[in-house]
């Protein structure tokens, strides 16, 4: 079969493909005279060493190369498709879809929905596995592939379908008993919603996924976000701080409870928990190797760590000039931040930080994470204020890999508007003390 999908796009210089003469532009049919699906076929046959490629030609000829190369070392490809096949977009309506809740006229990317297994190993996207049946788990387990990022949700098939709204959707202890049994490696992840999949549900999900640890090596737990397009949706709110401080406690207890069957704590609450319920963050050593970094789980802690350690790290200078700074940043956030800020004011005492907590019109002011604040929001709250000489943003603001908010304002319009340099501040607190020093 002929696939467009399997195009090289780029040759690292110096790799196996490159010295065997394979170019852009070249298809790869087969491997050891076997046809490839997808990037999961490519990653296991061209694993092994010195490899027959059978290639398709821009010119339509096809030749078959050997391709010389120790085994497990990258034949050096990255094709244009990064799957090489098609997305898998999701299957379900889940009731806290956070694109479901996007304003229209967005991005039409923006509002694609992909549930694609190949995207846990690639990516550490958090899937359902829903579109995945026990067959599709067979191809993971026989090519040894993980960690596979779970989107659990809730372990009681019923409740599952109606979170997921997915009839598909119950037998997801299954096929995680089936992934656990061939050691496949997993981590999980729950959207907590209001009186849907909270309380003793949440108790049941974490004490049926607990019985999978190590092989399942994490479960984190996030609060649902609740935008202002919710119109037709299922009914959903965001969480008080008082419930916010049970949840905390309900996870405290179950990290108690791992700790003695496993020796780590296992389940996490997110830093917005932590924030909502206006409590200190947990201690660096309470987020066993901050291994749920991506679902918002430590990040705090670990920005506030790597300030400390910026700060003994750099030495004060004899002389420097007055300086003054703000950071725009998500109402979540704000507070933390400028702590944070007076810890580096403290031993530069030059610098002035203001804070301004951006309100998310654009969204709906529900949502008060970093992440989601559009230019159109900065420019309109920052239009008439005193910047300073820098204004930081986190890069979380921006699209990946583009200097592009999530309205399309781009960070040269934004800059230009107000007037001020601009500087994306990296996660990580040796860039944000340098960002605040100007280095
Ligand atoms: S799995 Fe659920 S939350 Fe994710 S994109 Fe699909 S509907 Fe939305």
């Amino acid at each position: 079969m002929l696939n467009s999908s399997h195009k090289i796009g780029t040759i690292t210089p110096g790799s196996p493909a490159e010295k065997a003469g394979l170019v852009p532009g070249d298809i790869i049919t087969k491997i050891n005279n076997v046809e490839l699906v997808d990037i999961f076929d490519y990653h296991y046959y061209s694993d092994d060493a010195n490899i027959t490629v059978e290639l398709l030609h821009e010119d339509g000829t096809t030749t078959e190369t050997l391709v010389e190369k120790e085994e497990g070392e990258d034949l050096g490809v990255i094709f244009c498709n990064g799957l090489m096949d098609d997305y898998k977009s999701c299957s379900n309506k889940c009731a806290f879809c956070f694109i479901d809740q996007m304003p229209p006229g967005m991005r039409e990317t923006l509002y694609f929905k992909d549930d694609d297994t190949r995207l846990s190993f690639l990516q550490g996207n958090y899937v359902t596995l829903t579109n995945m049946k026990m067959a599709d788990l067979d191809r993971i387990i026989a090519y040894k592939l993980g960690p596979i990022n779970i989107s659990v949700h809730a372990t009681n098939p019923e409740l599952r379908v109606k979170l997921l709204h997915n009839r598909f959707a119950g037998d997801i202890l299954e096929k995680i008993r089936k992934l656990y049994e061939a050691e496949i490696p997993m981590n999980a992840q729950v959207v907590s919603c209001p009186g849907l999949n909270d309380g003793a549900e949440l108790d049941r999900t974490i004490g049926d996924l607990l019985q999978f640890a190590p092989v399942m090596s994490s479960m984190s737990v996030v609060p649902v976000g609740v935008t202002k397009f919710r119109d037709g949706l299922y009914p959903l709110r965001t969480y008080t701080a008082e419930e916010a401080g049970k949840v905390i406690d309900q996870i405290e207890r179950w990290q108690q409870v791992a700790m003695e069957k496993i020796g780590n704590h296992f389940v996490q609450a997110s830093d917005e928990w932590y924030i909502l319920a206006g409590r200190p963050l947990p201690e660096a050593d309470r987020y066993d190797g901050f291994i749920q970094l991506e679902n918002g789980v430590g990040m705090l802690r670990l920005l506030h760590e790597e300030v400390l350690d910026a700060l003994e790290d750099i030495k004060k200078p004899l002389f420097m000039k007055k300086r003054k700074v703000t950071i725009a940043t998500g109402k979540l956030a704000a507070p933390f931040m400028k702590k944070l800020a007076d810890i580096i004011t403290e031993k530069f005492n030059k610098v002035t930080v203001e804070v301004i907590p951006i309100v998310n019109n654009f969204f709906g002011e529900e949502i008060t994470v970093s992440g989601l604040i559009t230019g159109q929001d900065l420019i309109e709250q920052l239009k008439d204020k005193d910047l300073g000489d820098n204004l930081l943003l986190s890069c979380t603001m921006l699209r990946a890999q583009e200097e592009v908010f999530l309205d399309d304002i781009t960070l040269s319009e934004l800059k230009s508007t107000l007037q001020v340099k601009v500087r994306i501040v990296q996660s990580d607190g040796h860039d944000f003390v340098h960002a605040i020093i100007g280095r």
